[in-house]
Parts: structure tokens; C-alpha cells; sequence
């Protein structure tokens, strides 16, 4: 029986049959610009600032406070780089983190080349950053804390309304890369002390290429693309309506009963987790146990390639995601990894599932069953395991 099963939510997940449903009259019949005044613009525009409320009532927002993006990444740039512009009178230092996202970090080694430096702050074992290691890191011409709610690969939820508070206190701003957290966790921006906070939609049900930024009231934010007036002017470019619309029904459906189904999400995560742990010798569960991802499961099985087991898994219809960065034509294994302190290779004999609403309890129960037999298999292969078993 040939099956297939997506676990790798947390790289992208389905359009929803309901955000297709009201995204389409948005590309066919509905197809105004939304800056037009005749009667096709203005339905444009009545189902843009439609999804502009829905996104901000999704975090705790007002309205006004949300911009569209291009994406996750593009949103990341934009506060970044905005807010390196905007205040860099006041000062040249950000403080983030070593197990961004690149989108965050990539931007950030950027600004470096541009005279403003950086502290990254370090993670304990289990991806937490310490709140003592980032009141140490805070200086006077600190002028941006970006610090992502929840970690794309390991799972791990940053204690983010203590670091907004600090932030708050020291009258910094405080971004948080929020791409994995929404629909997976609470947000409220207010309630956590958040200025600044990036969404990209189709990691929870919208489609791709299409994100938010949040920006609280009073932040001075740059123009980002410098045109029409699109954006309040701050980004320009007739607006891509159908995603924004997709995104706009992507984030109610996936906010509305979130306990619901992130608690239907874990006790799948949970299953998995405890499965491996009990049929799987040497493996190791990596981020935090109980601050982590409804959806993740990251562990390392020792003396296996992560690339091998991908490999493997995908004969047998199961996809995941493993931690060596080999699509960017280094070997070199996951930023994140290394910086939870597994050694080399460790690190590359990493699995990352991630389960979504889509998934089940018997695509759970088949991987269970696949899994102990393929990492057998290939340990068997390794001459390492022989050894240790001997
Ligand atoms: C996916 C992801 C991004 C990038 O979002 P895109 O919309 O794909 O550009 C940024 N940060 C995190 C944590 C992500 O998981």
C-alpha cells in the first residue's frame, strides 16, 4: 500500500479548502485594485482591511498596526533593517540570539558589514536563552532586542513576555520572529510586550508568500519598497489581494479554538516522542521538553546520517526534515544544533518531525512502526555501531 505522510508542518503546510474557497472570487470576479475608486476597487479594498482586522484581532492588535509582507523573511528584514535605519542616531547595537532564523540572522550579518554590532545570545542545552545574559547584553546604544518567540527546528518557546519586559523597561524595542508561534501558541501582543512581531502564512494553513509584520503604534518604521501608496505608504505595490485574503482566513481558522487543537496536535507529538523514546536506543530528544512547539519533535539518533534517514523514511511515504544544512552546499550541520551544544556528529543525525491539524494518529502509529526498523538498518551499516554494540 503506498501511503504518504506530510510531517514537516513546520517547513510549510497545506492551503486549507476554506482559504482557497475565499481567496479564488479574489483572482477571478473580484479582481479590482485596490487603490481604484469605482466599485471593483473599492470590494478590493473592503476585503483588504477585512484581513488586516482579522490579523490583528488573531494577535492583540489594532488594525492600523499591521502591514503586509511578501513573507516571514521579508517581514524579518523589514523590522530589522527598519529599525536599524530609523534609530541609528540613537545607537548601533542589537541584540538577538544564535539560533534565529537566517532570515533574521542572515539580516543581521548584513548590518554587521554596516557598522552596527551585534551580541548573539547564547542557548542553555535545551534552547533557552538566559533573561540575566540579556540584561548583561543591554548597553546604551542598544536599540533593537530581536528574539524569536518559538525555534523553527527544536522547538523551543523563548520566554517572551519577560524579555518584552525588559525591553520595555530599558525603552528598547523588542522584535520576535513569530513564524512558528502563530497558530501554535497564544499571542497576544500586548499582554507580552511585544513592538514588533513577523507571521508568514502558509506555516499555518495560507498560502505562500505572504506574511505580516506587526508594528506598535509609535514605532518609527521606514518605507520599505518606495512607490504608490500602498501600505500606508510604506510598502508599495498594488497588493497581492487573493493571499492577503488567504491570510486573512488562514489565521482566524488557525486561532480560532487554539487550545482545542494545539492540545489534539501535542498528545500526537507526545505519542511520538515517548514511542522513539521507548523503541529507539541512543537516541536523544533535543530542545525543551515542556516549553516546546504543540507540533515538534526534534531528536538525534547517534551513529546515523540525518540524510540517510530522510532518505529512508521518504521510500517509505513518511516526510520529514532533518538538521544538516546540506541545501546550502555546506555540510555543516544546523546553526541551532550547535548551538544547543551537540557535537558534530550528533548534530547530523538529526530528525525533525512536525506534526500539524492535518496529521493523524494512525500517520503517527505508521511512523512508529517504520522508524525503529529503518535506524536499526542503518546502524547495522555503521561500522561506529558495531563497535559500541560489541
Ligand atoms: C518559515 C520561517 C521563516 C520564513 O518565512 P517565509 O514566509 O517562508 O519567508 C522565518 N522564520 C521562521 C522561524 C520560520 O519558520
Amino acid at each position: 500500500m503506498e501511503r504518504s505522510i506530510y510531517l514537516d508542518n513546520s517547513a510549510t503546510t497545506p492551503l486549507k479548502k476554506e482559504v482557497l474557497d475565499v481567496m479564488m472570487p479574489c483572482l477571478t470576479s473580484n479582481f479590482g485594485n485596490a487603490s481604484s475608486i469605482y466599485k471593483t476597487g473599492r470590494k478590493a479594498k473592503t476585503v483588504l482591511e477585512a484581513a488586516r482586522e482579522k490579523v490583528a484581532k488573531a494577535i492583540g492588535a489594532e488594525p492600523n498596526e499591521i502591514y503586509f509582507t511578501g513573507s516571514g523573511s521579508e517581514a524579518d528584514n523589514w523590522a530589522i533593517k527598519g529599525i536599524a535605519e530609523a534609530y541609528a542616531e540613537k545607537g548601533k547595537h542589537i541584540i538577538s540570539t544564535k539560533i534565529e532564523h537566517h532570515a533574521v540572522l542572515h539580516t543581521l550579518e548584513y548590518l554587521q558589514k554596516h557598522g552596527y554590532n551585534v551580541t548573539y545570545l547564547p542557548v542553555d542545552s535545551e534552547g533557552l536563552i538566559s533573561l540575566n545574559d540579556l540584561k548583561n547584553a543591554i548597553q546604551e546604544d542598544t536599540i533593537l532586542i530581536t528574539v524569536m518567540t518559538a525555534n523553527n527546528e527544536i522547538g523551543t518557546i523563548q520566554p517572551i513576555e519577560e524579555i518584552g519586559r525588559i525591553a520595555k523597561e530599558k525603552k528598547i524595542i523588542f522584535h520576535t520572529d513569530a513564524v512558528q508561534a502563530v497558530g501554535m501558541m497564544e499571542i497576544d501582543v500586548k499582554a507580552q510586550n511585544i513592538d514588533m512581531l513577523s507571521l508568514s502564512a502558509h506555516k499555518f494553513g495560507g498560502p505562500k508568500g505572504v506574511g505580516a509584520l506587526y508594528v506598535r503604534k509609535g514605532i518609527k518604521l521606514p518605507s520599505y519598497i518606495h512607490g504608490g501608496g500602498q501600505e500606508r505608504n510604506k510598502r508599495a505595490g498594488t497588493e497581492n489581494i487573493a493571499s492577503i485574503v488567504g491570510l486573512g482566513a488562514a489565521i482566524e481558522i488557525a486561532t480560532d479554538n487554539l487550545e482545542e487543537k494545539t492540545s489534539k496536535i501535542r498528545a500526537l507529538r507526545d505519542k511520538l516522542i515517548s514511542g522513539i523514546e521507548e523503541n529507539i536506543p541512543y537516541v536523544k530528544l533535543n530542545g525543551h521538553r515542556e516549553k516546546r512547539l504543540a507540533g515538534n519533535v526534534n531528536f538525534s539518533f547517534e551513529f546515523i546520517e540525518g540524510e540517510a534517514l530522510l532518505l529512508m523514511l521518504d521510500l517509505n511515504g513518511i516526510e520529514a526534515s532533518s538538521g544538516s544544512a546540506c541545501t546550502s552546499g555546506s555540510l555543516d550541520p544546523s546553526h541551532v544544533l550547535l548551538a544547543i551544544g551537540l557535537p558534530h556528529e550528533i548534530a547530523h543525525g538529526s530528525l525533525r518531525l512536525s506534526v500539524g491539524d492535518i496529521n493523524t494518529e494512525e500517520d503517527v502509529d505508521y511512523v512508529l512502526e517504520k522508524l525503529p526498523q529503518i535506524v536499526q538498518r542503518l546502524r547495522e551499516m555503521s561500522p561506529l555501531y558495531e563497535r559500541v554494540n560489541k
